[in-house]
């Protein structure tokens, strides 16, 4: 099955990035083609009914198969990224991190109005990273159809923050 093959290959990495937490490392999954094309696939087939116009990866490793789930769906893909980084015109949107806050943007052209907007990012721990590219995604009059993750901490209830955007909310590994 795939998800126990995905929890096979991630790696728990202990006090990363700071004492106390253990971190879902996904390199070893990227090590493994075989298992990355299966992962696009599946990716593709949870959301292949939601009409997906575009999809949003959130910056950086939001890029990495949400790029290729694009690419299978066939659709353009739009890069989030933490504040600084896109060359041309930017909203922004700020969120509270455990200590202090971080601030996403996207460029002001990256979605057209009432588009439906998929997006992806590699894990879903508390949802507050996935809620500011959201308030993005209505800032620039687009639609969040779908949420889409590699992995899902739901004992952390993300899940529950995402419910006023959209509830639609896929992962292939869920611990
Ligand atoms: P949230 O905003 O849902 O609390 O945190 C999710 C964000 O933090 C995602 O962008 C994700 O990449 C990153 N993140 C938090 N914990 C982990 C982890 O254990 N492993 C990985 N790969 N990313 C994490």
């Amino acid at each position: 099955m795939l998800e126990a093959r995905i929890k096979q290959t991630l790696r728990d990495v202990a006090d990363f990035p700071k004492p106390g937490i253990i971190f879902k490392d996904i390199t070893p999954v990227l090590h493994n083609p075989q298992l990355c094309t299966e992962i696009t696939k599946a990716l593709a087939e949870q959301v292949k009914d939601l009409h997906i116009d575009v999809v949003a990866g959130i910056e950086s490793r939001g890029f990495l198969f949400g790029l290729a789930l694009a690419q299978a769906l066939q659709v353009p893909f739009v890069p989030i990224r933490k504040v600084g980084k896109l060359p041309y015109k930017t909203v922004q949107q700020s969120y509270d991190l455990e200590y202090g806050s971080a601030t996403l943007e996207v460029h002001e052209d990256a979605f057209k109005a009432g588009q439906n907007v998929l997006i992806h990012d590699d894990l879903l721990a508390t949802g507050g990273t996935v809620v500011a590219a959201s308030k993005l995604v209505a800032l620039l009059g687009a639609k969040v159809a779908g949420y889409s993750f590699l992995i899902s901490l739901d004992f952390l209830n993300g899940r529950e923050r995402l419910k006023d955007f959209c509830t639609q909310v896929f992962s292939l590994a869920k611990f």
